[in-house]
């Protein structure tokens, strides 16, 4: 196991810094080498070592029908057939906007771009050209793509002015970041007390960039409350929980309303695919239609759209498939929680839709500084344990983790079962 993935990460190493084109792939957090991967089938991994796994990850949550899907495939090879990219307007990019703006009521036009990051970093300059303010309230534990302004480390519990958590960021960019706490509305009340100039408030409104934490009803309700009274907009980041959750993400589960959303990761079905949309009057600032500069030369790429529609359209003709994602991600979270406690170690596990999370922590998990207090380093050590049983988890204990269509009860048996292996060999 893993001697050839040794190979490929040592000369990879040689040619791409830490070997890898995305940090986290690194496995920096557990230790060890990463799998390098030759293809996947389904609900499987299979790795140059020809070792095969059960996949958790699902590049990180766009495959929710799994590896090669046919109906996506069959898209992208037919569109792939007729030109790459064209630089000019497809009726494949207004299909999609179309699904979109139909299937989310917040949503009455949509741009797409080629990642969530850049879907956030538009989506912010849009709240900030609409508004004519300048501060942004971002909230410690979620991620929101690698811009500049979102790059501020999580403060400990007090509202701090962001300061960069990168070299390369000019604090000036960052000064306009103010961070408040994740479920805790005081402290975002005090950014609106410390600044007259916020432009919007940005949030995950289901986390899944600190584990799995789903934000309180009341707390989005005050969010929404506080953008109304200070003439700010709500932005819900749904990069991730987009078409996870539910089909309309968080917005399935919560009655609070945004005044933008960014989608991502399911939205192109596997290809680099992101989008911005929202309120008409807010979406007609952007160029050309409005003075709020945003573009792309790939933006909505004829192939990333055809997979994007061929995943959409399968999701929403199949709308049960969230309740069978979901038993299984509670499942599978009963199991690895009862394996735990067999060995008495503490665990606490969350479920949305087809996200999963765990925590080695004995107390619920509501915000950021709650879930830095679990212990990483037993999370390391299943990590690897579940990885040598053919377990594909994410390689952080921030991180959350997926279920797709390919995955079978037998499977989540078969997991289940390595998790109590693992947390006997933890314990021991
Ligand atoms: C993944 C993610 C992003 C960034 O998307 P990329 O496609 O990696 O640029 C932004 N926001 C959230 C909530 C995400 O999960």
């Amino acid at each position: 196991m893993f001697e050839s993935s040794e190979r490929a990460f040592k000369e990879a190493s040689k040619y791409i810094p830490g070997g890898v084109d995305s940090p986290v792939r690194a496995f920096g957090s557990v230790g060890g080498v990463p799998p390098f991967i030759e293809r996947g089938e389904g609900a499987y991994l299979f790795d140059i070592d020809g070792d095969k796994y059960i996949d958790y990850v699902q590049s990180w949550g766009p495959l929710i029908f799994g590896h090669c899907d046919k109906d996506i495939e069959n898209a992208v090879i037919e569109t792939a057939k007729k030109g790459l990219s064209f630089g000019a307007p497809t009726q494949l990019e207004t299909e999609l906007a179309k699904e979109i703006v139909t299937l989310f009521d917040t949503i009455d036009k949509v741009r797409f771009v080629s990642s969530g990051t850049e879907a956030v970093m538009s989506a912010l300059r849009l709240a900030r050209g609409f508004t004519g303010k300048n501060d942004i309230v971002k909230f410690a534990g979620c991620y929101h793509g690698h811009s500049d302004s979102l790059l501020v480390q999580a403060g400990s519990g007090a509202v701090t002015f962001g300061s960069p958590s990168s070299p390369g960021v000019p604090a000036d960019l960052t000064k306009h970041t103010l961070l408040a706490t994740y479920n805790d509305l005081e402290s975002v009340k005090k950014c609106f007390e410390e600044s007259d100039d916020i432009a919007c408030i940005i949030i995950e409104p289901i986390a899944g960039n600190m584990g799995l934490v789903p934000a309180d009803e009341k707390f989005l309700e005050g969010l929404k409350e506080l953008c109304e009274q200070n003439g700010a907009l709500l932005i819900f980041d749904e990069v991730m929980s987009g078409f996870r959750a539910s089909l309309t993400g968080a917005q399935g589960i919560t009655q609070v309303k945004p005044d933008l959303v960014t989608l991502g990761k399911v939205i192109g079905g596997g290809m680099p695919v992101g989008a911005f949309g929202g309120r008409a009057d807010i979406m007609a600032k952007l160029s050309p239609e409005g003075p709020v500069y945003q573009a792309g030369t790939l933006s909505g790429n004829p192939v990333a759209m055809a997979a994007g529609l061929a995943s959409l359209r399968k999701l929403k003709h199949n709308p049960a498939l969230y309740v069978d994602l979901g038993k299984k991600a509670k499942r599978l979270m009963k199991g690895f929680k009862a394996a735990a406690e067999a060995e008495e170690i503490p665990l606490v596990t969350e479920v949305r839709g087809s996200m999963f999370g765990f925590f080695f922590n004995d107390k619920e998990v509501k915000n950021f500084d709650d879930a830095q207090a679990s212990d990483t380093e037993t999370f390391a050590k299943f990590h690897i344990s579940m990885l040598k049983k053919g377990i594909y988890l994410a390689c952080s204990a921030y991180e959350t983790g997926f279920i797709s269509t390919a995955i079978t009860d037998d499977m989540i048996e078969e997991t289940i079962i390595a998790a109590y292996e693992a947390m006997r060999e933890i314990r021991d």
